[in-house]
């Protein structure tokens, strides 16, 4: 791998990796925060409705209180009594405790337990809640009325509420025992409703056996059960979660929304590095190409330059005598001469591609004219180099549009080619003819031959197969880009066959006329 190439990658992947390992821990800690803080907002949201709830419970209970205290109703009217014991089914148990004379009065009994039953109940009560009935009185005479929960100690299903009364001098406990199911389900329910607002689930738990006793939406399943105890049922504890999800599956959800956009930015970044690298990849092998270009074409440039200088000095110094040496000296300066113009001239025609500035003259061409003009040219110097050299030709074919320099080039390139990487087996062979729709021109050889792979970048610019054989022969390895471009100005194509060891064939397609305005 080149150096340059692997600090490149060294690079990348640091600024890659580094943003985004930071992205992903960023996200991560962040998630954890919200996923708290998710559940913070619930746990406040949640302690409101309880505070909302307890406050309405304790509307109920001192709307009770009032109306019981008031001796002339309902407590001493038992037509009033009995309405108001309608009004509110959820009420059990209605009774009244003297201190002074240690009496208690059953004013209502809808418990469905027996006398006795009943009877010790509301002694267990009155005799382990001492405490809290003087402390009842003591309020009260502060000047406030309050009601307090109570237990029983024999686990009965009821729940009990004490508040205490003076009547006169007389000094009077009321005991109210209601059925907290009832009271949850027909009591507490419109309220719930109502904050609920129907984006909530909210369900009361009975604390001691688990069960469910009321819930909003009772389908909904894995509400998180919290142990805030409503103030007037201790045994009952109250849950809440937004509806359809669970704020699991918030944070589950935000989780995997933030993986993917982490995800996605990771794949994202790698695209680009992946990208940046193969720029970077080709730039540094153009750059490497560029600077073979350059000893290339100064190797190519020197061989004439100096043969010219050395013939001209021979000249010049008069030290040939003979008419015959001199004549010959002149054609090698002119045909070194015609060589270092045709290199120039390349590397100029390149550079105008390149800049798009090359004009095409298209005009009416007989291919087998153009090809033959170039065989009678090349002929006596081919035959000189050892080469046979055959030009076959299909007759009659049609004109194509294309300009006639450029084609020339194109072929002659080829031709060059054929010769330079021919080695034994001089022979060379042009042929002309029509091929499906397409009108075409091939030069064969018998030489080096291309590897498979190597054909796949013949027609890049500045590319010679880096093989012993191809660097012993001269080139730029800008003659056969040359040719695609041209074949691709004309709407043509350039295609080679090629077997290493046997020879190459390179044909180039035009399209025919009349196949062109169907196209
Ligand atoms: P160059 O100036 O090197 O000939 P080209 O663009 O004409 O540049 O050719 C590119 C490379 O393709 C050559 O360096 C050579 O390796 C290979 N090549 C071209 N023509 C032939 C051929 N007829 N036979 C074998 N190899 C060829």
């Amino acid at each position: 791998m080149n150096k340059q190439y692997k600090q490149a990658l060294i690079i990348l992947t640091l600024l890659v990796s580094v943003p985004v390992i930071v992205f992903a821990v960023y996200e991560y800690s962040s998630i954890t925060r919200e996923e708290k803080l998710v559940a913070e907002v619930y746990e406040t949201q949640l302690n409101s409705i309880l505070f909302s709830v307890n406050l309405y419970s304790e509307d109920i209970i001192s709307s009770w209180q009032i109306k019981l205290m008031n001796r002339n109703e309902p407590a001493d009217d038992p037509k009033t009594l009995n309405e108001f014991l309608k009004e509110n089914p959820s009420i059990k148990l209605l009774y009244t405790f003297d201190p002074e004379s240690d009496q208690t009065t059953i004013q209502y009994d809808g418990s469905g337990k027996s006398i006795d039953e009943t009877k010790a109940i509301i002694d267990s009560i009155l005799k382990n809640n001492t405490l809290k009935i003087s402390k009842l009185f003591d309020y009260l005479k502060s000047g406030y009325r309050k009601a307090e929960p109570v237990n029983d100690t024999l686990n009965s299903d009821l729940t009990h509420i004490l508040f205490a009364s003076v009547d006169g001098m007389k000094k009077l406990i009321t005991g109210i025992s209601i059925d907290p199911k009832q009271f949850i389900n027909k009591t507490l329910e419109p309220r719930l409703q109502v904050i609920a607002q129907e984006k909530l689930v909210i369900s009361i738990f009975n604390k001691r056996t688990g069960e469910k006793v009321y819930s909003n939406f009772p389908g909904e399943k894995g509400e998180a059960r919290n142990d805030k105890i409503l103030w007037l049922l201790p045994g009952y504890e109250m849950a809440i979660k937004p509806l359809n999800t669970t704020i699991e599956d918030i944070a589950k959800k935000r989780k995997q929304e933030n993986l993917i956009i982490t995800g996605a930015l990771a794949l994202l970044l790698s695209a680009g590095a992946i990208f940046l690298l193969k720029n970077i990849r080709k730039e540094i092998r153009l750059s490497e190409i560029k600077s073979e270009f350059v000893s290339n074409v100064s190797h190519e440039l020197r061989t004439p330059l100096s043969l010219i200088n050395m013939f001209a000095e021979t000249l010049s110094l008069g030290r040939v005598k003979s008419d015959e040496k001199k004549q010959e000296y002149y054609e090698i300066i002119g045909r070194e001469t015609e060589r270092l113009s045709a290199i120039v001239n390349k590397i100029l025609n390149f550079s105008q591609m390149e800049s798009g500035k090359r004009k095409y003259k298209f005009e009416e061409v007989d291919m087998n004219e153009l090809v033959e003009k170039i065989y009678d040219s090349y002929k006596f110097h081919l035959k000189n180099k050892g080469f046979e050299v055959t030009f076959e030709k299909e007759e009659n074919l049609p004109l194509i549009q294309a300009d006639h320099g450029a084609i020339s080039e194109a072929v002659i390139n080829l031709l060059d080619n054929g010769i330079k990487y021919s080695k034994d087996k001089k022979e060379l062979s042009i042929r002309t003819g029509k091929d499906g729709k397409y009108l075409f021109v091939s030069v064969a050889d018998k030489g080096i031959g291309i590897s498979t792979e190597d054909k796949k970048k013949i027609f890049e610019k500045f590319f010679r197969v880096s093989s012993d054989n191809v660097h012993n022969t001269k080139g730029t390895g800008l003659g056969l880009s040359i040719v695609k471009e041209i074949a691709a100005a004309h709407d043509g194509i350039v295609e080679v066959e090629s077997n290493p060891g046997k020879g190459s064939t390179f044909t180039l397609k035009f399209m025919m006329k009349e196949n062109k305005q169907n196209v």
